[in-house]
């Protein structure tokens, strides 16, 4: 029997995981296809591809400086530089701060992390029983696993769903209001920009990422991330599947009046809408752990709406496993 289970291979299960794997057996399970969740990259082909989620990181504390710092020297990660431009000046003071992203995808992180570690895809948790001294896993594919501790890594309500008549604290009466957003990949023409992004002003399209910016690849065309704001997220992340088609065109409309650039021809566009984002208000605790039934939960929603705080929490709950 392993270990450690350990629910989702973001940057809160690939910490945890390679920290717990140098003493116990771990192994991963993520209900996705690929590594990351929401730092995924999308790949079009070869290594040509879309940040899908996360878009950079810009590290705050000390202990994710030296971390990212190490990852800069491994050629894990590497600065985006370039023209980010502004067309908030609000916006523009809070956020001139460094833009770290993967050398390949900003996946690169959770893929170094969880080299070597047994990762089982497209594995979905659906049910948790605990037993005297071990887990029984229950995976929507009616597979199972036992395992003697279990560590949950997901968005607040899917943790929620899973655990919470495990929990005996407080934990779930917090409202952890998770934001949305609504994302579209667009291949278009070159088109000669020089911008690497664009922190708008307006409250539909929140965000533009200019792909080929990123240096991983050369390409005859031109890849775009735009991002909505958390507001019309929240208006429509809930039906967006019925209308893709609408609300593709509504990013891309307010892509071209807000920047001007000139677009002659779509060659692709994805739309996705990622129901639970980030969640911007901290809680007072940065991880869950229970050493009687070997429960843990990290994520990013325990500290706030970063990638740093996944990581934070992740080691926070490896300080109290020890
Ligand atoms: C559109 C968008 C843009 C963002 N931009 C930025 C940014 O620029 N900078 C920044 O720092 N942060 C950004 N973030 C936030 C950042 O992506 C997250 O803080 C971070 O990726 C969270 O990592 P995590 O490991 O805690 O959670 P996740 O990455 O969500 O990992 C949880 C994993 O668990 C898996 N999972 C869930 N339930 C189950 C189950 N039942 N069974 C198996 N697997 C399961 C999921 O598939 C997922 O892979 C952005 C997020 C989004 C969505």
């Amino acid at each position: 029997m392993i270990d450690f289970a350990v629910i989702g291979s973001g940057i809160s299960g690939a910490t945890i995981s390679n920290k717990l794997n140098k003493k116990y057996s771990v192994k991963v399970f993520e209900k996705a296809k690929g590594v990351g969740g929401r730092s995924s990259f999308k790949r079009f082909k070869d290594n040509i591809g879309f940040d899908h989620g996360l878009q950079y990181l810009s590290p705050r504390s000390r202990e994710f400086k030296s971390f990212t710092n190490k990852l800069i020297r491994k050629r894990v990660i590497k600065h985006w530089k370039g023209n980010h431009e502004f067309l908030n000046e609000r916006v523009k003071r809070d956020k001139k701060h460094i833009k770290l992203i993967g050398v390949r995808g900003n996946n690169d992180i959770s893929k170094h992390l969880l080299k070597g570690i047994n990762c089982k895809y497209q594995s979905e948790l659906s049910e948790i029983q605990r037993k005297k001294d071990y887990w029984i896993l229950s995976f929507k594919d009616n597979t199972y696993t036992y395992a003697k501790n279990l560590i949950i890594t997901a968005p607040f309500p899917q943790v929620k769903k899973l655990a919470s008549r495990f929990v005996k604290t407080k934990l779930f009466r917090n409202k952890v209001k998770m934001n949305s957003s609504l994302t579209v990949l667009l291949m278009t023409n070159k088109t000669g920009s020089n911008v690497s992004s664009f922190f708008t002003n307006d409250n539909i399209l929140g965000w533009i990422s200019n792909e080929n910016s990123k240096k991983r690849f050369k390409y005859n065309k031109d890849l775009w991330v735009l991002q909505s704001t958390y507001e019309y997220g929240k208006k429509h992340t809930d039906n967006y599947r019925n209308k893709k088609k609408f609300y593709t065109n509504v990013l891309i409309s307010k892509f071209k009046n807000l920047t001007k650039i000139k677009i002659k021809k779509i060659y692709f566009t994805h739309i996705h809408g990622w129901k639970y984002s980030s969640n911007s208000i901290p809680l007072k605790t940065l991880s869950y752990w229970d050493k009687k039934i070997g429960l843990g939960i990290c994520a990013d929603w325990f500290g706030g709406p970063r990638l740093e705080n996944g990581w934070l929490s992740a080691n926070d709950l490896y300080n109290k496993i020890k």
